[in-house]
């Protein structure tokens, strides 16, 4: 496909401006002045459309049809949170309003999102507070990290190591990693899929600062042992991390800040109504305990002597380990967040995760006799499944994957977690109806089938696509954007 500008043909006009009836250029010095034309595409308004269009058929997103990408919480994100978001007051108001000298009366509405949204998640998770500020679950899990660190050297404690499970997500060890932390790994328990608990009690030392934990982890099970486990993180001085990626699962069911956890991130752009993919933009915020409060990352909101809001001095927290993002994080994602859980209501978030959960069991149960099934318990919001069976007759998750393209679904996660053998990790969601899991069941079955029969026709998938299945790695070291 043509670029628009290789499209351009001299002297085509889809606009003509207005005669300019203000003089020109007098304000601005000769050298500011450009002296070739702008390298604008001249198309006309069509053209311009029609490009556009062509384009966005060959993308694919939760607009198109079911995306059970595991783990990613790809869910249909309600419009209405777009049109709030986008209200003038939200989307013009310059993020300096409220650190000017009196300003914060002009801010009023934007500061009362970021108080009531980080009061909302307290009540959602059993946190004490919450920051904003962080712009992905990554961002979160390394602020939550900077603020463990923070706490053990305000205590004078020379703790240095982060347990992480073995199921965990990568960016687990890695902002753990990048917070300065050593990395040790606490195995699965082979039987029940959760994390092993005797392990934990060898591994942890007076030198562990954490342990990172997800629940319900990436298996999509639930661990019961929660508060068993606080208790000998604690016992050793260490800090309980739960990585809060997949509270779509839990919503109404489970706090963390109830059963023992003392820091946490949760994915606005997961559960909360922001679309993601394609780089964000996302918002992780960190929610603590009380004691870890004075850490949070500065500048922080308050309610003011008129009932009001207003930035707190930032010398009120002489602990904080500083911004960690400019203003207040991602604006925008929290004003959806927050309309979002307002529509929603307790009740309605307390839906969303059963409806969720049952959606997932649904798939699992559908889909036991045809794929090998690791676990095979009941799981959370998401299931996952292995392709080991057909991996004997030459057909692999990735073969899977893409062979679900060519029949209209975005494929689930493939080869996460690491513990499962050619894993196929599916997170249908709670906003698909029946009929379209059914549909995606009816795929996966009849993939299935192919792979008993015929398995190297599955090799050539996806053959519907603009772009064939390609050498990942050469198309990581050759790129060519230009094929299309
Ligand atoms: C998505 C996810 C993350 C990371 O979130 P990003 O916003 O992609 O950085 C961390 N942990 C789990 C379990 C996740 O699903």
């Amino acid at each position: 496909m043509q670029t628009i500008f290789e499209k351009s043909t001299a002297g085509r006009k889809g606009v003509t401006l207005p005669k300019c009836d203000v003089p020109t250029g007098s304000a601005v010095p000769d050298r500011y002045k450009r002296t070739r034309p702008l390298n604008l595409c001249e198309l006309s308004e069509p053209d311009v459309v029609r490009h556009f269009t062509a384009l966005s058929r060959m993308n694919f997103g939760v607009d198109n049809n079911l995306y059970p990408l595991g783990s990613c919480t790809m869910k249909y994100n309600p419009k209405a949170c777009e049109r709030i978001a986008a209200l003038n007051g939200f989307s013009s108001i310059h993020p300096m309003t409220a650190q000017l000298a009196g300003g914060h009366r002009y801010a009023q509405g934007a500061l009362a999102v970021v108080r009531n949204l980080e009061e909302s998640l307290c009540r959602v998770t059993g946190m004490d507070a919450f920051t904003l500020q962080p712009m992905a679950g990554a961002h979160g899990e390394l602020t939550g990290m900077m603020l463990i660190a923070a706490y053990h050297r305000k205590k004078g404690a020379a703790k240095k190591e982060v347990l992480i499970p073995d199921e965990a997500h990568g960016t687990n060890p890695a902002s753990a990693a990048a917070a300065g932390f050593k990395i040790r790994t606490v195995p699965t328990d082979p039987e029940t899929g959760l994390l092993d608990v005797d392990k934990l009690r060898e591994i942890i030392s007076d030198g562990t600062a954490a342990l990172m934990m997800t629940n319900p982890n990436t298996l999509g099970l639930f661990n019961p042992r929660v508060a068993e486990i606080a208790e000998i993180v604690h016992s050793r001085g260490a800090l309980l991390y739960c990585d809060g990626a997949n509270m779509n699962a839990v919503m109404g069911k489970f706090r963390p800040g109830d059963c023992g956890f003392d820091v946490m991130h949760v994915n606005l752009h997961k559960t909360f109504a922001t679309p993601h993919g394609g780089g964000g933009p996302g918002s992780g915020p960190v929610g603590v305990k009380a004691f870890l409060e004075p850490f949070l990352p500065t500048p922080r909101v308050r309610v003011n002597a008129e009932n009001g809001y207003a930035l707190a001095p930032n010398s009120d927290y002489p602990d904080s380990i500083g911004p960690v993002a400019p203003f207040y994080g991602n604006f925008s994602v929290c004003v959806k967040a927050y309309a979002y859980m307002l529509m929603m209501g307790g009740k309605g978030l307390l839906e969303v995760s059963e409806q969720a959960v049952l959606n997932a069991n649904y798939v699992l149960h559908s889909l036991m006799e045809r794929y090998e099934v690791p676990y095979p318990k009941t799981c959370m919001h998401e299931c996952v499944l292995s392709a080991s069976r057909q991996a004997e007759a030459g057909v692999k998750a990735v073969d899977i994957a893409k062979a679900l393209i060519d029949r209209g679904f975005h494929p689930p996660t493939v080869y996460f977690p690491l513990i499962v053998k050619e894993a196929l990790m599916i997170e249908p969601t709670e906003t698909e109806g029946k009929e379209a899991l059914d549909a995606f069941i009816g795929a996966m079955a009849e993939i299935a089938k192919i792979a008993a029969s015929d398995p190297k026709s599955l090799h050539a998938c996806p053959t519907t696509t603009p772009v064939g299945r390609l050498d990942e790695t050469k198309a990581a070291r050759e790129m060519d954007v230009a094929f299309l």
